[in-house]
């Protein structure tokens, strides 16, 4: 079967991990904090703060704007569960904005409607998380301008998109967002095992991630009520053991090495797919002029099939040893979203984007062969 996501570790990433496995420190020690600076110095972001995996830093960043109750954040439907259970974490109420159908990010007209659509003061989200979809970021500079006319804070899930741009910078920077989250596991575009990070230039949020990854406690003197000593601590909120071991920091050091060559060849692997399926019934999603596309995944839409014709061509593609994906289930329609509420016809774009869409494997041990193979495979069934 040819995998459509796979991690590349090299020796010199091995080296690393045996290198801390060697000393003195297995987690909460250098290599954790050399991986913090090297990943902030790479996105240009002030500060980055490292978590055991993005839903972890997800949550986490969902606390530090202040996410309780009372609150409604929205996100997009197009997405993987977490982008949404942070919230519930937090035990606010979630809500989604209908997608772009073409990028699969968040519609920044669908977002401008339903906000001059609300009623109620309580019914306005106090967090918007964008998701960059495949590694795409979603139109930053509309998303954000309509936020700020609301006062509506951005959380970027940018678990897809480490090595992406927008509008010629590092996705990661927060130019357009409180907070930028990536994702480390195997199948994003580099890996620590399991492992995410959280990414502000606000020093107030920083501190307060690290607060809540480890336990809401705390030696931080602005953040303390008394001090009783060199000994003291206080904890000050009701945090959560979120940390990334050293084990994985120094892995993620050696794979932000490799971070641009990642990027070259997934780039150099999505345009081979784009020229082939060019003028085919197989449509690419659409890049904006404006972003640099860090190519977590490469989806194609079929914009003529029937529910059950995918169905037959999934499953035709996968007995042909290509393991063929689908990104994503809308969250609205999982089970337990639907006992929230939720129903089918609430986006209708991601419910019809949803049977359109398709991922083919994209990762830098996919050969030239394997790919030929694959892009025969589809154009043979159009
Ligand atoms: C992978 C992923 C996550 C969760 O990442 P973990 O590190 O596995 O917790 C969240 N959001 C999106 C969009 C993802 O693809």
């Amino acid at each position: 079967m040819i995998p459509y996501g796979k991690q590349d570790i090299s020796q010199a990433d091995i080296d690393s991990v045996v290198e801390v496995l060697k000393s003195s420190h297995l987690t909460q020690g250098n290599a954790g904090v050399l991986f913090e600076n090297k990943l902030a110095k790479i996105c240009a972001a002030k500060y980055a703060v490292s978590f055991c995996n993005a839903t972890a830093a997800l949550h986490s960043a969902c606390l530090a704007l202040g996410i309780t109750k009372e609150d409604m954040v929205w996100t997009s439907p197009i997405s993987f569960v977490a982008s949404a259970n942070c919230a519930l974490y937090c035990n606010a109420n979630i809500d989604f904005v209908d997608i772009d159908i073409n990028t699969a990010n968040i519609c920044p007209n669908a977002l401008a409607i339903k906000l001059s659509n609300i009623k109620s003061k309580k019914a306005l989200p106090k967090v918007l998380i964008v998701v960059h979809m495949a590694g795409q970021s979603a139109a930053m500079r509309k998303l954000s301008a309509i936020c700020k006319e609301y006062g509506i804070k951005i959380i970027e899930d940018a678990s897809h998109a480490i090595g992406g741009q927008y509008e010629e910078k590092s996705i990661g920077c927060c130019l357009y967002s409180d907070i930028t989250i990536f994702s480390f596991h195997p199948v994003k575009i580099i890996t620590t095992g399991e492992g995410g990070a959280a990414l502000t230039n606000n020093r107030e949020l920083a501190d307060k991630l690290i607060l809540f990854r480890s336990h809401g406690v705390t030696q931080l003197p602005n953040l303390m009520e008394n001090n009783e000593g060199p000994w003291y601590y206080e904890q000050v909120a009701l945090g959560h053991n979120y940390r990334m071991t050293d084990i994985q920091a120094a892995l993620g050091v050696s794979q932000l090495n490799r971070l641009d060559d990642f990027i070259t060849q997934r780039h150099s692997l999505a345009n081979q797919y784009d020229n082939a399926f060019n003028r085919s019934i197989w449509q690419p999603l659409t890049q904006l002029a404006e972003s640099f596309s860090a190519y977590h995944l490469y989806i194609v839409r079929n914009t003529h099939w029937t529910k059950e014709e995918k169905r037959k061509i999934f499953i035709e593609l996968r007995d042909k040893g290509i393991q063929v994906h689908v990104h994503y289930i809308p969250i609205h329609l999982q089970p337990y979203y639907q006992k929230l509420g939720f129903k089918l016809g609430d986006y209708p774009s991601a419910e019809r984007y949803y049977h359109q869409a398709l991922t083919l494997p994209l990762h830098p041990y996919l050969a030239d062969k394997q790919q030929q193979y694959i892009i025969n495979s589809l154009l043979d069934l159009s």
